[in-house]
C-alpha cells in the first residue's frame, strides 16, 4: 500500500482481536491496513527470545468454548500452528507470538514498530497520527475505516476526547502482572507442566515453558515461565526489574530447592496484563464515522474473549458497509 492508497479499514493493534478482525475484514474483501507498536504480532499472545532460548512469557494457553472460536483452533490445529497442551488448554506452536503468522495470510498491508499517537476525521477519511513519524505513512486522510484494538488506556489516547460514543473504554480496570523468566540446568521436580496457586500467594503460576508442545529442552535447558499473582504485582509495580527478579526467584527457589543458579533469567512487567473490569460492552462502533473499538477489556481476560470482540466487530462491519 503505498501512503495515498485509499484504505477501506485500518486495523490499530496486531494482538489476537486485531489479527482477527483484520482476516475477516480481508475475507470479506476490504482493503485492509494492520499497524502495532511492535516488531513482532500477537500481542499479548508473546515470545521474548534470549539467543536460542524461547519463552512465553504472556498468556500461557487459551481455552475455546463457543462455536467461533472453536472453528478457528479446529483450523490451527489442522495446519500445525497450534497444538493441545494438556487438558482442554491449546498454545500456538512453535510459540504463542507465531498465531499472528498463522491469522496472516500477506506482509501487505502489514505496518509494524508504528505506534500510533492520535487518529483524526476529516471530510475525506481519517488520518493517523504516528509517534515516530508523523501522518504521512499510510491512508493521507483517506481510510474510510478505523478498528482500535488496543488495550482501553491506549485506545482513549488514541481517540481522545473528540469523539463521542466511546466513554465506556474509561470504565475498565486492569491488573499488573510481573513475569520471570528462567532456564535451568534441570527439570522442576513436580509432574505439573502448568502449576496454580491459590490466592493469597505471592504466585499465580508456574509454566513448564519446555514442556509445551514444538519447544523442548535448548541446548539441555529447561525454560519456566513464572507469573506473580495480581496482589504481589501490585505491591511491586514500580519496583525496579533487578529487585524483582531477585524477590520471584527466592520464591521460586524455595518451594523448589533450587541447588544451582540459573542459566538464565529475566523479568517483564505487564502493565495492563488483566483486565479486572470489563466494559461489557460486545464491541464499540460508531458507523457514521467509522470508528470502532475492540479488544479483552469488552468482557473479559481471556483470548477466546478478545477474539469473541474482534470478531463481532468485523461482523458489524461488514454487514455496514457491504
Ligand atoms: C501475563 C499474562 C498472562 C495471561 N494468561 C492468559 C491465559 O493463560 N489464557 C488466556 O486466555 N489469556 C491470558 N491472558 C490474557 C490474554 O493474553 C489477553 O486477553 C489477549 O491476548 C488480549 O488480546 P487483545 O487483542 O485484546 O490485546 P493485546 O494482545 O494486548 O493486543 C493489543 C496490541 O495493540 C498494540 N498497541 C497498543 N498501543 C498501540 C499504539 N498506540 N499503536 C500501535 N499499536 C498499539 C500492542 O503492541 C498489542 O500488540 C494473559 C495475559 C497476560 C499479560
Amino acid at each position: 500500500m503505498d501512503s495515498n492508497q485509499k484504505i477501506d479499514v485500518a486495523v490499530i493493534g496486531a494482538g489476537i482481536a486485531g489479527l482477527w478482525a483484520c482476516k475477516k475484514l480481508r475475507r470479506a474483501g476490504f482493503g485492509v491496513a494492520l499497524i502495532d507498536k511492535s516488531r513482532g504480532l500477537g500481542g499479548r499472545m508473546a515470545t521474548r527470545r534470549a539467543g536460542k532460548l524461547q519463552f512465553d512469557h504472556g498468556a500461557q494457553f487459551f481455552t475455546a468454548s463457543k462455536p467461533a472460536f472453536l472453528g478457528l483452533v479446529s483450523e490451527l490445529v489442522t495446519d500445525d500452528l497450534c497444538a493441545k497442551w494438556f487438558a482442554d488448554r491449546y498454545v500456538a506452536i512453535p510459540r504463542m507470538s507465531a498465531i499472528g503468522r498463522g491469522l496472516l495470510d500477506s506482509e501487505e498491508g502489514l505496518y509494524l514498530n508504528q505506534q500510533v499517537r492520535r487518529i483524526h476525521r476529516e471530510a475525506s477519511g481519517w488520518f493517523i497520527e504516528f509517534e515516530q513519524s508523523g501522518h504521512d505513512i499510510i491512508g493521507n486522510g483517506y481510510i474510510t475505516n478505523i478498528v482500535i484494538a488496543v488495550p482501553a488506556p491506549q485506545a482513549i489516547d488514541i481517540i481522545g476526547a473528540e469523539y463521542s460514543g466511546f466513554e465506556k473504554l474509561k470504565s475498565v480496570q486492569y491488573a499488573p502482572c510481573w513475569t520471570l523468566m528462567l532456564a535451568l540446568e534441570k527439570p522442576l521436580q513436580s509432574d505439573d507442566v502448568y502449576m496454580e496457586f491459590p490466592d493469597g500467594h505471592a504466585l499465580r503460576s508456574i509454566s513448564q515453558n519446555s514442556n509445551k508442545p514444538c519447544r523442548g529442552e535448548v541446548a539441555g535447558l529447561h525454560t519456566i515461565v513464572v507469573h506473580a499473582s495480581q496482589d504481589w504485582s501490585i505491591q511491586n509495580l514500580e519496583h525496579d526489574k533487578e529487585t524483582v527478579q531477585d524477590a520471584l526467584l527466592s520464591i521460586v527457589s524455595d518451594i523448589f530447592n533450587f541447588q544451582t543458579p540459573p542459566h538464565y533469567i529475566s523479568a517483564h512487567r505487564w502493565r495492563f496484563a488483566e483486565v479486572t473490569q470489563a466494559a461489557k460492552v460486545p464491541f464499540l462502533w460508531d458507523s457514521k464515522i467509522g470508528l470502532g473499538a475492540c479488544g479483552d477489556w469488552c468482557t473479559g481476560p481471556r483470548i477466546e474473549l478478545a477474539f469473541d470482540s474482534g470478531n463481532a466487530l468485523a461482523n458489524e462491519i461488514i454487514a455496514d458497509r457491504l
